[in-house]
């Protein structure tokens, strides 16, 4: 789950980072309030889950409360990547002097979260890692014993940092380590950290994600989920009880069982096709759900082709092929589907199926390939 800027920032200062000052608007007239507040040059920043807003025209300074009111209009009635703005942030504007990168991850080959730092900020950090990536500091942080002081410093030392700001960039290296601890995320990033004109480290910028699976211990972090934003098709499978992720591809897949969509995905990709999700229908699935998660695939507009690898075991393939047929007679689609059915109740459901002249496959491989076929037929 991913926070908004306005929602990282609030935590961020609750650890002693410190943040401008400012608030959250959803229409122009409390944004001219908030600027009449604040009673300085403000940034009107638009806050939608993407980063790459600054390039979009989606952050913009405004000289008094009237421009803010002006651009606060103009930016909530802009789509950035895809997304519509609901809301801008109304902060306090800083003098730059110079911006840094700070973020923390997990580091999977190292098996330990990784603090990262480049005095290179202000872009995108992937596009520093390419480019110049010995502008990128990182220290190794052992869950047990935290952030020491020392990795700051090093930090600090990395990245140029003049002495004078160490102490306060220790405070703030050691508050994002224990947000990005305290709050199970998978990322915890300020990017730009600024140094203003008057000498003061500010993050700028703040973004945040956290870890679904530990979001039941969070009640209060769960419910900053933004509802709009939230890939809309994600929020119907959970209601669905099903576990679902949209990816980017256009072949559909409908599975029962995480590990066999996992390679019902590998097994798409080996054969140069692109999966448009990962499903997971689950163990015992019954019509209804199959029909929900038929449904979930077919409002994305890029599947071109659906695939539906399903084992039946505690899952009859019988119950599977009759909840295909309910989806269908309600959603009418005509993109092409792919089955693959095996074990129980296979007969009785690839019977079933014959009916409705979907394309069938013995194996997972012939299955995959077909509707890789499919989709490039398309093409
Ligand atoms: P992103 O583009 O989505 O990452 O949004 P950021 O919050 O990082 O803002 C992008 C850029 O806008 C920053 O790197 C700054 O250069 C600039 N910016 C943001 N806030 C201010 C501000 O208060 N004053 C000035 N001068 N520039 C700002
Ligand atoms: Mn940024």
């Amino acid at each position: 789950m991913k926070l908004h800027e306005y929602q990282s920032k609030q935590i961020f200062s609750k650890y002693n980072i410190p943040i401008p000052r400012g608030r959250v608007a959803s229409n122009a007239s409390e944004a001219k309030l908030i600027a009449e507040e604040i009673g300085e040059r403000v940034v009107i920043k638009s806050q939608v889950l993407v980063g790459g807003r600054g390039k979009a025209g989606g952050i913009r300074l405004a000289k008094d409360p009237k421009e803010a009111e002006e651009l606060a209009q103009q930016i909530l009635t802009m789509e950035i990547k895809g997304l519509p703005v609901r809301k801008v942030l109304v902060d306090e504007a800083s003098m730059i002097e110079k911006e840094i990168y700070l973020g923390i991850t997990n580091d999977r080959g190292a098996r330990r979260p990784v603090m990262m730092a480049s005095e290179a900020g202000g872009v995108d950090i992937e596009e520093v890692a390419r480019t110049q990536p010995d502008k990128i500091v990182k220290v190794h942080i052992d869950p047990f014993l935290g952030l020491r002081d020392y990795q700051s410093r090093r930090i600090a030392e990395g990245i140029n940092l003049p002495h004078a700001q160490w102490r306060s960039f220790g405070t703030i290296a050691s508050g994002l380590w224990r947000v990005y601890q305290d709050c199970d995320a998978t990322l915890a990033e300020i990017n730009p950290l600024v140094i203003t004109s008057s000498n003061q480290l500010v993050a700028l910028d703040g973004k945040m994600i956290l870890d679904d699976n530990a979001l039941f211990k969070h009640p209060d972090l769960a419910e900053m989920r933004d509802l709009d934003e939230d890939a809309q098709s994600e929020g119907e499978a959970r209601k669905h009880g099903l576990s679902f992720i949209k990816l980017d591809g256009n072949i559909g897949c409908l599975v029962n069982g995480a590990g066999l969509a996992m390679t019902t995905m590998d097994i798409i990709k080996l054969f140069g096709g692109e999966p448009a999700n990962f499903l997971d229908i689950g163990g015992g699935a019954n019509a209804d759900k199959v029909s929900a998660a038929l449904r979930i695939i077919l409002s994305d507009p890029n599947v071109k082709a659906i695939l539906f690898n399903v084992f039946g075991g505690i899952t009859r393939c019988d119950e599977v092929a009759r909840g295909i047929l309910t989806a269908l007679a309600e959603v009418k689609s005509s993109v092409p589907m792919v089955t693959r059915l095996v074990g129980t109740n296979a007969e009785e459901g690839r019977r079933i199926l014959a009916n409705a002249q979907m394309t069938t496959a013995e194996t997972l491989v012939e299955a995959a390939q077909k509707a890789v076929a499919i989709v490039k037929a398309q093409e």
